[in-house]
């Protein structure tokens, strides 16, 4: 769909009551506290207007809003730091747009233009900066999303829609190495399909093996290709990474892989470093063999939530394959602890991936 811009000021509606005396930074539950305001415009007669900030609460709506019956509804997920200075700044944040116009594009939804994504965003950050929270570790969860708002149960691509952005600080994120299972039932992408678009769907139908997989004990999911069950494509709703013999391999984008900007984020520091990198399909097998031969040196998942969640133990057909000790792993240590580095500012940001807000 083609949309025009016709970029006009928000309009701001600031809290009366302020929640943030409630927010105790040492106690901080991932996603359930929300920043006293929130953003949104609306798409209608093709174009986006009426662009507000308003306190967080409840949304009206129709029982027939077209998204919650049929799925035109798609999400980034972001977040700002806060650095020794006070200084706020968000990563990334235009990878994030192209991404959500990519998402709207496949889902036959509305594209967002860059200005008013980076305006919504920025005033709304910058209005609510003393919820991004400078602790070790913390950050705020920005999670901008786009709905069809049509009041129409007819099957069709909506014609109406609404862009929000609601933010809620996060706290330091325990990186407990998590234990995977290898799925060889379930598919949550297939060619031709929408594994490489946030849409929400992908997410509510993967909560099912999830859940399986959570009741045999395991923490999350790999999923393979939806063919043959062979190839390993994500982890969990994260991209996968492995060392084998110092070699840092991931899958390669296409259909069925989310291009996740922490992954980008990861390929590129790999590369700086001057480390041989493939994006490459890597089968079960291969890693089940560089394992026996002692060579699967680093396993481990990539995505804004947790930045890189180590992988101690993978699944596989009944068996179970314990990885070497995740202190001792080289790699994945290094990039999580520069990418947090860059993000706090402590080391220089060479590739321009901050972006100051205010
Ligand atoms: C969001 C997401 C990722 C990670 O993307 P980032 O930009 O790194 O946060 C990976 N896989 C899936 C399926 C996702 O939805």
């Amino acid at each position: 769909m083609v949309t025009t811009t016709a970029i006009q000021p928000i309009k701001v509606h600031k809290s009366a009551n302020l929640r943030i005396k409630e927010l105790d930074y040492n106690k901080i539950t991932f996603g359930k506290l929300f920043s006293d305001h929130m953003f949104y415009v609306d798409f209608k007669d093709n174009q986006w207007s009426d662009a507000q900030i308003i306190p967080y609460g409840p949304i009206p709506m129709s029982p027939a809003t077209s998204a919650l019956h049929y799925g035109q509804a798609i999400f980034e997920g972001m977040k700002a730091y806060k650095n020794d200075k006070g200084e706020v700044f968000l990563f990334r944040p235009l990878d994030n747009h192209k991404r959500i116009n990519i998402s709207a594009e496949r889902m036959a939804m509305a594209t967002i233009p860059q200005e008013l994504f980076m305006a919504g965003l920025t005033e709304l950050v910058n209005l609510d900066r003393d919820w991004v929270p400078d602790t070790d570790g913390s950050s705020l969860y920005i999670r901008p999303f786009i709905v069809g708002t049509d009041e129409f149960i007819g099957v069709k691509p909506s014609e109406n829609y609404r862009f929000y952005i609601i933010t809620s600080p996060a706290g330091k994120y325990y990186n407990e190495p998590v234990k995977v299972l290898v799925e060889t039932n379930y598919i949550r992408a297939v060619e031709g399909g929408v594994g490489y678009v946030k849409a929400s769907g992908n997410y509510g139908r993967s909560l099912f093996p999830a859940k399986l997989a959570q009741q045999r004990g395991y923490h999350q999911i790999i999923w393979t290709d939806a063919r043959n069950h062979r190839y390993l494509e994500e982890s969990g709703t994260m991209n996968l990474f492995v060392v084998i013999d110092d070699v840092l391999i991931t899958p390669p984008l296409g259909d069925t892989i989310l291009a996740g900007i922490t992954r980008d984020s990861v390929l590129t520091l790999a590369r700086d470093w001057k480390m041989k990198v493939q994006e490459r399909k890597i089968s079960i097998d291969e890693v089940l063999d560089a394992h026996k031969n002692g060579t699967l040196e680093d396993a481990f998942g990539t995505g804004t939530a947790a930045t890189i969640a180590q992988i101690a133990q993978i699944g596989f057909e009944g068996k179970d394959y314990v990885l070497p000790p995740v202190e001792g792993r080289i790699f994945s240590n290094r990039v999580a602890k520069e990418l947090d580095n860059i993000r706090k500012g402590k080391v220089a940001d060479v590739h321009n991936w901050m972006y100051k807000v205010g």
